[in-house]
């Protein structure tokens, strides 16, 4: 006995490729989820790494630190500097690495408005 291909057939296949077609809708609608919250995220870790504070510090010598004010200008009144723990104390900077006097000047200094 041999079954003969009829409406049945048909609707089975239209079944079918109605499902893939649903799949195909959750698959999209995956993707689009997933970059809605990754997309996001991404662009946060580049605007972070372009932030002075994120970025690799550069060296003393590279910004030419002394460990004497030029002139008027010195760390402790210096945007990027991170006051130690008084007003005296050594501290750090944003910019350069190591140990930095309150006293101390670079070419990067910037004064605090
Ligand atoms: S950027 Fe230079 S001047 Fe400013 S705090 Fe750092 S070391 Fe001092």
């Amino acid at each position: 006995m041999q079954e003969a291909p009829g409406p049945a057939y048909d609707y089975a296949e239209t079944e079918e490729t109605d499902s893939m077609d649903d799949s195909r809708t959750t698959l999209t609608r995956r993707r689009f989820v997933g970059a809605a919250i990754v997309l996001p995220a991404l662009a946060g870790l580049f605007a972070a790494s372009a932030s002075p504070a994120a970025a690799a510090k550069g060296s003393q010598a590279q910004f030419k630190y002394q460990t004497h004010p030029n002139g008027s200008k010195q760390c402790s009144n210096c945007t990027f500097f991170i006051a130690g723990k008084t007003a005296t104390a050594n501290g750090t900077c944003k910019v350069v690495d190591g140990v930095i006097s309150p006293k101390g000047w670079c070419i990067a200094y910037s004064a605090k408005s």
